[in-house]
C-alpha cells in the first residue's frame, strides 16, 4: 500500500493502548485512532483499579508512552454507536479493532436483590472511582453490609467500605468520596463466598492486603475453613491456592485484635435471599458443604445475618455495541484469533476485537496484552485482503465529528486534562487529584 495501514481502535482502556502498542511496534507504517466514550483514557485502570492501588496506576504511566507516539491519535467524549458507527468508520479506517470492555454487574437471580440497600460492585466502584456518568453520592448509612462474591472486585469493595476515609485521603479519591466515606457508620463488612478457601477468586496479594488498614481487624470464620478431595489437589498443585489457603488458615485461628472496624470473611456460606420490605433489613445465607469435587451442595442450615447494606460482586458484564455481533449468553464478541465473526460464524472484513469484551470480564491487566498479540497478529496477517478505507486522510474524520458538533478531546486535552489533576493533588501533597464532572474534564481539556 503506498499510503500507511489507517486502523480505529474502539475504546482506550489496557487493551486498546496495548493493541496501539503492538500495532506501531510492528513492521507496518499504521496511523491508529483511538476513540474513547469518556473524555479520559485508560478505562478501568482509571475508573475500575481501587484507589488503594497506586502501584497498578503506575501502568498508566506505560500507557501514556503510547499515546504520546506521533502515529497515535486519542480521541476522547466520542462514543461508539452515538457518535460515530460502523459504516462511518469503514469510511476512515481499513482496519476497526473493538475493545470496549466491560462495565456493568452482572445479574444475582435472587428474592430481594432490587430492594434498595442493595448495590451492584461496579456502581460503587464507578463511584468511588470518580467516574463521570454516575451520581456524586452514595448512601452510606449502614453500620453492617455484606459483599457477596470471593474475587479481587469483591475484595476492593469490602476494603474501600471498611477503611476509614482518612486512609485513602492521600490517593487520588474526589472530595464527594471522601465526604461520603467520611460519613459513613461502618462498623462490619461481611463478605461471603459460596464455595471452599480453595475455589475463591482473589489473588495472595490482594488478600493480604485486607490486612494492612491500622483500623480494620481482618477476620476469617473458621467453620468456613474446608477441604475436600479437588481442594488438596489445588492447594498441592496451584501455588496461588496454597498461598491463599496458607493465609486464610492462619487468620482463622489468630486472635481478634481491637481495630475499629472488622472485616469479615466467610466461606461456604450461599446468598439465598436478600431480606427486607423497603430497604435491605438482612442477608439470608445457606450453609454449604463441599462435594469433593470442588463444587457445594446446600445443608439447609440457614443463617440471617444483620445488614442494613448489600453489595454483589458477581462478575462484570460488556454490552452490546451497535451492529457488531455479540453473544448474550458469554457477553462477548464472537471471534476467532480476534477476528469478529458474524452469525455464520465467518469473519467480518476488517473488524477485530480484544480485551474484556472478547475474552469476557476476567482477569488482570497484563492479560489484555496477549489478547492483543493475538488480534493485531491476525490483522497483520489479514492485512493485503482489508477492505480499504474510502476516505483515508486523517483529517476526514476530524471533519466529520467536527461537522456533527462532538466535542472531541485530542491528545493535547487529555494532557491538559492529566495536568489540572496532578496540579489538584500537589496543592494537597498527594500525587492527582481526579475532576469528576464530565462537562468539567472537557472544559479544562479544551483549555
Ligand atoms: C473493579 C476492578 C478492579 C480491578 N483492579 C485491577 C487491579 O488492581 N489490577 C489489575 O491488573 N487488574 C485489575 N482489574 C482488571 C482490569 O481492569 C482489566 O483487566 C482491564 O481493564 C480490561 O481492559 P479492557 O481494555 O478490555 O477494558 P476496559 O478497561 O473496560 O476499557 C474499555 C474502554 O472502552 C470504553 N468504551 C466502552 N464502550 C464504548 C463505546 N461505545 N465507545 C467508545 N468507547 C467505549 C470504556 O469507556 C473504556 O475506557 C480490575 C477490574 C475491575 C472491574
Amino acid at each position: 500500500m503506498s499510503r500507511p495501514l489507517r486502523v480505529a481502535i474502539v475504546g482506550a482502556g489496557p487493551a486498546g493502548v496495548y493493541a496501539a502498542d503492538i500495532l506501531t511496534k510492528s513492521d507496518v507504517d499504521a496511523q491508529i485512532d483511538l476513540f474513547e466514550k469518556l473524555p479520559a483514557p485508560y478505562g478501568l485502570v482509571r475508573y475500575g483499579v481501587a484507589p488503594d492501588h497506586p502501584r497498578i496506576k503506575g501502568i498508566v504511566g506505560a500507557l501514556q508512552k503510547v499515546l504520546d507516539r506521533p502515529s497515535v491519535r486519542f480521541f476522547g467524549n466520542v462514543e461508539y454507536g452515538v457518535d460515530i458507527k460502523l459504516d462511518d468508520l469503514r469510511q476512515f479506517y481499513d482496519a476497526v479493532i473493538f475493545s470496549t470492555g466491560a462495565s456493568a454487574d452482572r445479574a444475582l437471580d435472587i428474592p430481594g436483590i432490587d430492594l434498595p440497600g442493595s448495590h451492584g460492585a461496579a456502581d460503587f466502584v464507578s463511584w468511588y472511582d470518580g467516574h463521570p456518568d454516575v451520581p456524586r453520592t452514595w448512601p452510606l448509612e449502614a453500620s453492617s453490609v455484606a459483599v457477596l462474591g470471593v474475587g479481587n472486585v469483591a475484595l476492593d469493595v469490602a476494603r474501600i467500605l471498611a477503611k476509614t476515609a482518612d486512609e485513602l485521603l492521600v490517593t487520588e479519591i474526589p472530595q464527594n468520596v471522601y465526604e461520603g466515606l467520611k460519613s459513613s457508620p461502618v462498623t462490619d463488612v461481611h463478605v461471603f463466598g459460596r464455595r471452599g478457601p480453595a475455589q475463591a477468586k482473589f489473588t495472595p496479594l490482594e488478600l493480604r492486603e485486607l490486612d494492612h488498614s491500622p483500623n480494620v481487624e481482618v477476620i476469617v470464620h473458621a467453620e468456613g475453613i474446608e477441604f475436600d478431595e479437588a481442594s488438596m489437589v489445588a492447594i498441592r498443585t496451584n501455588k496461588q491456592v496454597e498461598m491463599i489457603v496458607k493465609t486464610l488458615q492462619e487468620w482463622a485461628i489468630r486472635d481478634v485484635g481491637t481495630r475499629p472496624r472488622r472485616l469479615h470473611l466467610h466461606f461456604l456460606e450461599a446468598p439465598v435471599e436478600v431480606l427486607g420490605s423497603d430497604h435491605v433489613t438482612g442477608l439470608r445465607t445457606e450453609t454449604q458443604e463441599l462435594t469433593g469435587d470442588g463444587n457445594v451442595r446446600g445443608t439447609g442450615v440457614f443463617t440471617d445475618w444483620d445488614v442494613q447494606a448489600v453489595y454483589r460482586a458477581v462478575g462484570y458484564l460488556s454490552t452490546h455495541l451497535t451492529d457488531i455481533p455479540f453473544d448474550h449468553v458469554s457477553g462477548t464478541i464472537p471471534h476467532l484469533a480476534g477476528r469478529v465473526l458474524d452469525l455464520d460464524e465467518v469473519p467480518v472484513p476488517g473488524v477485530y476485537t480484544t480485551g474484556w469484551i472478547k475474552r469476557g470480564p476476567i482477569g488482570l491487566i497484563g492479560h489484555t496484552k496477549g489478547d492483543a498479540l493475538e488480534t493485531i497478529t491476525s490483522l497483520l496477517e489479514d492485512a493485503a485482503a482489508l477492505p480499504l478505507a474510502t476516505s483515508p486522510s486523517p483529517d476526514a474524520v476530524v471533519e466529520f465529528l467536527t461537522q456533527r458538533g462532538v466535542p472531541f478531546v485530542t491528545n493535547e486535552g487529555w494532557s491538559r486534562l492529566d495536568a489540572h489533576e496532578i496540579a489538584l493533588g500537589a496543592a494537597h501533597g498527594r500525587e492527582r487529584v481526579k475532576v469528576v464532572s464530565r462537562e468539567e474534564m472537557t472544559a479544562v481539556s479544551n483549555g
